[in-house]
């Protein structure tokens, strides 16, 4: 439907001006101010259907589309109103080759990276500079009135090329290496256009408006209305043709994000060297602001990637502790634990020395917590961790949550009797906490150990060791609870 629309359109132009010999140039003005309105409309369109970040791009498409129908307009004000036949008047012109600025602007911004309002106001002058700049360059060569010679309307035709070739150019290399599929819209939009409308106006410029007067009102403008109406079909929907996501390399994308910033300067930097001529002070000062302009943005560009890798530094060790770490009582974890005990076996293997392990578990933990409720349980459970942690003394000893109410102490390098002083230390120690506990025979919270001895060899595992421990822990509950049991 659209496409058909979109051909209707051009064949009603071209038949406009066939059949009104007389009016053929003011029918032609009224398609080719149409035209570009259209885009500027579906551009907005486009724009309001999408998410922030690419509804800016779509907006700066919907403003160049506005500044080239201004210059219609002016074209047409000129011609109808004020029968200025001339090539080249100065505003005109001046709004044609001002469309580029808010394409380039949105090559060098639209998905690069989140900018800094620094940035962003570094951008900003940058844009307003190139725009100004093309303001200077074009009415050196024009006035309002318009060119004085034929010579100076080949120069801006030029200019007109080297702007549209830039601007095709980038814009195809943006949808290129555009890894999102709304990205790649805008992109593929802006480059169908930039690639028709350059050729086209190149070709208008150099072989009709030069040669032809006036030149509009021939059947050369239906030849400028059909960038805009690709422009159209392509804002109106995504053809399914070009695929939304082409998986471009990821060095690819990475190069054009960080190096879009630079075109903008880079766009500056070019234009400011060409007003050097006419005006010296001035292209100095383009050249050096845009050198400044994009030092200053990428210096902002890394201290932001510095802040970024610092954060994830820190944050990557804060995951590893807290990965390590039980939440509740702040003890190291099983996961911690098996690591531990893995490391201990090795070294005692080396060592050939005995390492001891301790189970302690809560005794009648499930009837505290029936009683008392699971968070006067929790407040226990880390009450016995804190008592635990401050017995332990040695700085090799390595105390963990093995799980629930049962906690785990590994001995290195300490035989069957260092073990059972410990193991005597702690039942005594939590006793001593007098924390009440009514269903126990002693009314307070006490701990069985079951405590276990090995040197290693190469045959057995860690596991051997813990099972021992476990069995004398049996042994403990089984002899009545608040005590420890030696593994046989
Ligand atoms: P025993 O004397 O034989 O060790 O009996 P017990 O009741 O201590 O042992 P049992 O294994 O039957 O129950 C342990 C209880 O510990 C059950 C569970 O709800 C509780 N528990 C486990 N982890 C937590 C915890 O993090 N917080 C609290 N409040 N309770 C826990
Ligand atoms: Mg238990
Ligand atoms: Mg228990």
């Amino acid at each position: 439907m659209m496409p058909l629309l979109a051909i209707g359109f051009v064949l009603l132009h071209a038949m406009s001006i066939l059949l009104l010999p007389g009016h053929a140039m003011a029918a032609s003005y009224v398609f080719l101010v149409v035209a570009p309105l259209l885009a500027c409309a579906f551009a907005v369109r486009r724009g309001l259907m999408m998410g922030l970040a690419p509804a800016q791009g779509w907006s700066l498409a919907a403003l160049s589309m506005l500044l080239w129908t201004l210059g219609m307009a002016s074209s047409l004000y000129q011609d109808l109103f004020l029968s200025n036949s001339n090539l080249a008047p100065g505003e005109t012109m001046l709004l044609y080759i001002l469309y580029g600025v808010p394409i380039s602007y949105a090559v060098a911004i639209v998905g690069v990276e989140s900018r800094s309002h620094i940035q962003r106001g570094i951008d900003a002058v940058l844009a307003a500079l190139l725009g100004y700049l093309y303001f200077v360059l074009m009415f050196s060569w024009t006035t309002l009135q318009g060119v004085s010679s034929q010579q100076s309307a080949q120069m801006i035709a030029y200019m007109f090329d080297v702007e549209n070739a830039f601007l095709a150019v980038m814009t195809t290399v943006r949808f290129f290496a555009a890894d999102a599929p709304r990205q790649r819209h805008l992109f593929a939009a802006m480059a169908s256009f930039t690639w028709l409308y350059g050729i086209s106006s190149a070709y208008y410029n150099h072989h009709v408006a030069l040669d032809i007067s006036p030149n509009i009102g021939t059947l050369y403008d239906v030849m400028v209305d059909v960038p805009f109406l690709v422009f159209i079909l392509m804002a109106w929907r995504m053809p399914s043709r070009i695929p939304l996501t082409l998986n471009p390399p990821l060095g690819l994308v990475r190069f054009v994000r960080i190096g879009s910033p630079l075109l903008l300067a880079l766009s500056v930097l070019a234009i400011a060297l060409l007003v050097l001529r006419q005006r010296f002070a001035l292209g100095v000062a383009g050249v050096v602001i845009a050198v400044i302009g994009y030092g200053l943005r990428s210096i902002l560009s890394q201290v932001r990637q510095i802040e970024t890798a610092d954060r994830l530094r820190s944050d990557h060790t804060m995951l590893a502790e807290l990965a390590l770490h039980d939440g509740l009582t702040g003890l190291l974890n099983r996961r911690a634990f098996e690591e531990a005990i893995g490391r201990e076996w090795r070294q005692a293997l080396r060592t050939q020395q005995a390492v001891s392990l301790l189970l302690i578990d809560v005794d009648m933990f499930k009837q505290y917590n029936d009683r008392y409720g699971h968070l006067a349980g929790d407040a226990c459970l880390r009450d016995v961790a804190a008592i635990l942690t401050q017995a332990v003394q040695r700085p090799m000893d390595l105390l963990a949550r093995y799980g629930g109410e049962e906690f785990v102490l590994i001995l290195p390098s300490t035989p069957l009797a260092g073990a059972k002083e410990v193991a005597d230390r702690l039942c005594k120690l939590v006793r001593q906490l007098n924390l009440p506990h009514d269903d126990s025979p002693i009314q307070r919270i006490t701990v069985s150990i079951g405590a276990a001895s090995i040197v290693p060899t190469h045959d057995a595992l860690p596991d051997a060791l813990i099972a021992s421990a476990d069995r004398a822990l049996y042994e403990a509950k089984r002899k009545g609870r608040n005590r420890f049991e030696l593994a046989t």
